[in-house]
């Protein structure tokens, strides 16, 4: 069994240098996640709000924490303090009251746009006409404590590399209309998170700046926990 040292350094031959690695360390232990760090990652993700608490609380390493996964409303509070980015923002009350919680916490929360890219129910996200709505708003123009970095989305999980190919194309396509009809002269709004150990060389060639990946760098998760 290859390392986790080892996994990380024959998975960064592949990912361009401009394309950041979020290293997907939901479920994995402490010791783990510092074995990962040493190898000189610096971002990790996580997609559940009390372990990614609770890791920070207990890792102290200047570490770039990412929420990836789906997160209540009621859940923000136990992250707004440190979470650099939340990539998983999927509908406008979540955005407004990270937005508050990042007021009470004197500072401005960096998020991405999830966007609904796949085929599957289960997957969360916004349609293109959801987010065109949002970002029209006054209420949204209003929100001064939330920054807009970019947009995430999932692909069906499919063996169907050409179904993968054409979710990813819709991302980039929805964030360059996003990018001219709202962004245009913001340089902040830059990143398109997309593709994950299965899809991830895909994703990059279409576009990604951001790839999200566990199972490639720690093995197989022992239980699922999506
Ligand atoms: C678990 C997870 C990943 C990483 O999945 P792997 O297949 O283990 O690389 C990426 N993104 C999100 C949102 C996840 O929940």
């Amino acid at each position: 069994m290859p390392t986790i040292t080892e996994n990380i350094q024959n998975l960064v031959i592949s990912i361009p240098q401009i394309v950041k690695l979020v290293v997907v360390s939901k479920t994995r232990s402490i010791k783990e996640i510092i074995e990962a760090y040493n190898t000189n990652q610096i971002i990790f993700g996580e997609n559940r709000a009390l372990e990614l608490a609770d890791k920070h609380s207990k890792i102290n390493l200047p570490i770039e924490w990412h929420m990836i996964g789906h997160l209540q409303t009621n859940k923000i509070k136990y992250i707004a303090s440190f979470v650099s980015l939340i990539h998983s923002v999927d509908s406008f009350n979540l955005l407004k009251e990270i937005n508050k919680e990042a007021k009470k916490n004197n500072r401005i929360i960096p998020c991405l746009l999830q966007v609904f890219i796949a085929k599957e129910e289960t997957k969360f996200g916004f349609s293109e006409k959801e987010l065109f709505d949002m970002l029209s708003s006054i209420e949204f123009i209003n929100l001064k404590n939330i920054s807009v970095h970019g947009l995430m989305g999932m692909a069906t999980f499919t063996d169907n590399i050409e179904q993968t190919r054409r979710e990813f194309k819709s991302l980039k396509n929805t964030f360059n209309k996003v990018k001219s009809d709202f962004f245009q002269n913001n340089t902040d709004f830059c990143e398109i998170s997309m593709g994950m150990s299965g899809d991830y060389k895909i994703a990059i060639e279409e576009g990604s700046t951001m790839v999200r990946i566990g199972s490639l760098i720690f093995g197989e998760r022992n239980y699922t926990n999506k």
